[in-house]
């Protein structure tokens, strides 16, 4: 990564297949969280420049939704190849504006493969046929809602772009993409290759922006038929909220998630200790997934914490995103810093055992970076068990009994993700059947994810599923055909 320089930083939104800078002219700064210095200014989307979005997505549509599926998947693969094909430019893109290290850049090649997934499964969406009736063959259709929107946050950027366009397009829709306020640069370079691909112009914009005004502007658009959303509780509340009072649009909501983690006196630790501080410092700790609260049994605890203590050391030491090696980078932002730094002041004032961590990397250093930090013993309704860190901060606990532990692990308005570690298959199936959660781990943990295996939330965790056979559920609408004989 380190000889990579790009020729110029793409600072316009995509519109209608061409990059304009937004009608006011406005731009907002982003900041490299590894060194607190100016990374590049973006022009901002203003309600006027998402009005002429939708306007070129819903001219843009017709002919799109009329493609073969066999076409609509041509382009999707070309733009996959393309991805493929410049992946350090955008793993260096989003190294500098949110610190993510490049690593061979495994996120960006996990994204390809995904778009690729979905191209194929343009050619596999289909309504069902019934002769339930008598006298009649039944039938349903399964079309595109028309003028779609996606929000995303800035964590994972490429792969949240891929989970909405990848969908989106290969059902039919055209779409309305607004990045991250931290992250916006990787997803003009989408926008770029869309252009150089030949993706048909309005078929996919992409606009820079904040929440407000330009989220709230998609979430409230009267032509826009269905918005897809990933980033915080908050938000997701806010885009129903304005969906409701605009036109009902169709709404899914990938939101945040408080992962427990349950290890058994009988697991494997050797397995289960690298996994859960993986699980915690992978991306520094800001993941919908994280396991941050972890139960372990007593009778191991002390084992366990003092793996995890050592584990965490080794694998959280932090670097350059841009040097070659970097496992783990700075926060994205001051806000998200400044953020976690503020949990760790509350696990101070309530006089929290620290059992490692727990400040910032070196007194006075540059960059927003934060140490691996255990809590330990921490009671049931802190703050810092109840509310999404988004850092490298994982609580730990201990139980004896599995109904108690089971209570604990879901007594949380949060179910993205769930794990349990023990050699009793009988329990690993019982638990993993009472785990109220998306996604449940057996002997593994996040990230642990399939590409044919759906993802997404129970309770205030959301209520969509990417990935799989069923993404592109979402992304129509059924229509049932009675057809008298
Ligand atoms: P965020 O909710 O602050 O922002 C996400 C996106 O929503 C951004 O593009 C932001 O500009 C926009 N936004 C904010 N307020 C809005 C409003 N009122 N109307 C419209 N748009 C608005 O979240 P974030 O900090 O970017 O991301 C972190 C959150 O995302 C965490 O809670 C994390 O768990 C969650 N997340 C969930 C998944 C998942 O698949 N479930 C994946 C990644 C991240």
């Amino acid at each position: 990564m380190a000889d990579y320089a790009p020729e110029r930083i793409e600072d316009r939104l995509f519109i209608n297949g061409e990059f304009v800078p937004s009608i006011s002219g406005k731009k907002f700064d982003l900041y490299n969280p590894a060194t607190e210095k100016l990374a590049a200014s973006v022009y901002e989307a203003g309600v006027e420049d998402v009005d002429v979005a939708v306007k070129a997505a819903k001219a843009a549509f017709p002919a799109w939704a009329a493609l073969s599926a066999a076409e609509r998947a041509g382009y999707l693969n070309k733009l996959a190849d393309a991805m493929e094909a410049n992946i350090d430019e955008i793993g260096y893109l989003e190294a500098i504006t949110m610190g993510k290290p490049y690593v061979g850049d495994f996120m960006g090649r996990l994204g390809v493969q995904i778009l690729r997934f979905y191209a194929n499964k343009a050619q596999d969406v289909q309504g069902d046929t019934s002769l339930n009736t008598a006298g009649s063959v039944n039938l349903t259709f399964r079309q595109p809602f028309g003028v779609c929107a996606a929000i995303i946050p800035w964590n994972v950027p490429l792969l949240m772009l891929i989970n909405k366009v990848g969908p989106a397009l290969a059902t039919g829709n055209t779409l309305v993409l607004k990045s991250s306020e931290k992250s916006p640069l990787s997803s003009l370079v989408v926008g770029r290759l869309a252009q150089e691909i030949g993706l048909p112009k309005g078929v996919l914009n992409i606009l820079s922006g904040f929440g407000r005004p330009t989220g709230e502007a998609l979430a409230k658009h009267m032509d826009i038929r269905k918005i897809s959303f990933t980033g915080s509780v908050i938000a997701g509340r806010a885009i129903k909220k304005a969906a409701a009072e605009s036109n009902l649009k169709n709404v899914t909501l990938e939101l945040g998630g408080k992962s427990p983690l349950i290890v058994f006196d009988d697991a494997d630790l050797a397995k289960a200790i690298p996994a859960s501080a993986f699980s915690i410092l992978a991306n520094s700790g800001q993941a919908c997934i994280a396991s941050s609260r972890v139960y372990v049994h007593e009778k191991i605890a002390p084992a366990f914490i003092e793996g995890m203590k050592t584990a965490m050391t080794q694998m959280g030491k932090a670097g350059n995103p841009l040097v070659a090696g970097t496992q783990r980078g700075p926060q994205a932002d001051k806000i998200q810093f400044d953020r976690v730094m503020s949990f760790l002041q509350k696990a101070k004032d309530e006089k929290l055992s620290v059992a490692l961590g727990g400040d910032r990397v070196g007194a006075e250093g540059e960059g927003y970076y934060i140490e691996p930090t255990i809590l330990a013993n921490v009671p049931e309704d802190s703050s810092v068990m109840k509310e999404e860190i988004f850092g490298p901060v994982v609580c730990i606990n201990t139980f004896t009994d599995e109904d108690e532990v089971l209570r604990r692990a879901n007594d949380t308005e949060y179910g993205l993700y769930a794990s349990v570690f023990t050699k009793d298959i009988s329990r690993a199936l019982r638990v993993a059947k009472a785990l109220e959660a998306g996604s449940v781990g057996v002997n593994c943990t996040s990230p642990t994810m399939a590409i044919d295996l759906p993802f997404g939330g129970w309770k205030q965790s959301g209520d969509g599923r990417e990935l799989s056979k069923y993404a592109t559920d979402y992304w129509t609408e059924l229509k049932s055909v009675f057809i008298a004989l």
